[in-house]
């Protein structure tokens, strides 16, 4: 049974198919067409200062609009993106449009800086540094604005190489954070020597914080965070109680669903003015 795709493309289904593998195919046949066809949008979640009771940056998170399927999660198209390749240039055009929408913020009275989440691809195209460069320079915002996510798994293989170019990225002025910290292989043993600013505590901590052994975790890593000068930001804020528990251990700076959940950029501009209307009250 084959079905036709447009373009004169076609594809062949087997009767043996899961319906999950028949989504996957098509997915990864529509990603190739879905950049030029301007599918792709950037929505924005803030990170909270609650000891300032201040905004300390958006990260700026992917979004697939596909044409059939409706919106299609990131946790679903990255994976995907990342195997054929196409990641690179999908990682470049949310750079390009992070930093565009930051430097129009700045216009705006809005001075936050912005994060971008890599994929480990990136790093084996050895150009990301000047590709970094190139964009700030073509939107003119200052490197300090720019934020980049890398995650714990991606140091594992070739980490003399990922350290290298992290420290041209980093002198270019553009920070680095380790997003989803806490997960997967911890490197907890080589935090000394990846050179970045900031922890994500992954979104698991925040939500388990409810024993004594818990807490004691996450304190210890706050801990050796502030040793390390690095700041730490909680990811999946979404109970009051989390942030309690977690100004108790030392941690202040909050993402999560009770501050607001990714939001486009139209929606931005409301919540910013809410926020500073609540804490002026
Ligand atoms: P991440 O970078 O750890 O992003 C945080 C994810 O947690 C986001 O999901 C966000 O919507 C979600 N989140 C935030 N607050 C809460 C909360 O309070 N509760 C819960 N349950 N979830 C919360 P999203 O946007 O679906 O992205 C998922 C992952 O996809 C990201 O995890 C990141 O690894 C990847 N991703 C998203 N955009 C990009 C991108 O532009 N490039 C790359 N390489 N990966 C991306
Ligand atoms: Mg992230
Ligand atoms: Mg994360
Ligand atoms: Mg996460």
């Amino acid at each position: 049974k084959a079905k036709r795709l447009g373009k004169n493309q076609y594809c062949v289904y087997t009767e043996e198919m899961g319906t999950q593998e028949v989504r996957k195919m098509e997915l990864e046949k529509d990603l190739q067409w879905a950049l030029e066809q301007k599918q792709f949008f950037l929505v924005y979640q803030p990170k909270w200062n609650v000891k300032t009771n201040s905004l300390f940056g958006f990260e700026a998170l992917l979004r697939w609009h596909h044409p059939r399927l409706g919106n299609v999660s990131p946790v679903e198209f990255i994976p995907i993106a990342e195997e054929t390749g196409l990641i690179v240039p999908m990682t470049l055009w949310t750079l390009e449009e992070a930093c565009r929408q930051c430097k129009q913020w700045k216009s705006q009275g809005i001075d936050q800086p912005v994060s971008v989440n890599l994929s480990v691809r990136l790093f084996h195209t050895d150009s990301l540094t000047e590709w970094v460069q190139a964009i700030l320079e073509k939107v003119e915002l200052e490197p300090n604005d720019l934020e980049l996510e890398i995650t714990e798994s991606m140091v594992l293989h070739d980490i003399n190489d990922i350290i290298r170019q992290l420290n041209s990225i980093r002198k270019l002025g553009v920070r680095v954070s380790m997003d989803d910290f806490g997960t997967g292989y911890s490197s907890i043993g080589l935090l000394d020597r990846i050179p970045i600013d900031a922890l994500k505590l992954d979104r698991l901590f925040t939500n388990d914080l409810d024993t004594p052994g818990k807490r004691a975790i996450v304190h210890a890593i706050v801990l050796m965070a502030e040793n390390l000068k690095l700041d730490v930001i909680a990811e999946g804020v979404e109970h009051k109680e989390h942030i309690e528990f977690l100004t108790q251990l030392g941690c202040y700076v909050m993402q999560g669903y009770y501050y607001a959940k990714p939001m486009t950029q139209e929606e931005i501009g409301h919540w910013i003015r809410r926020q500073y209307e609540n804490v002026n009250e």
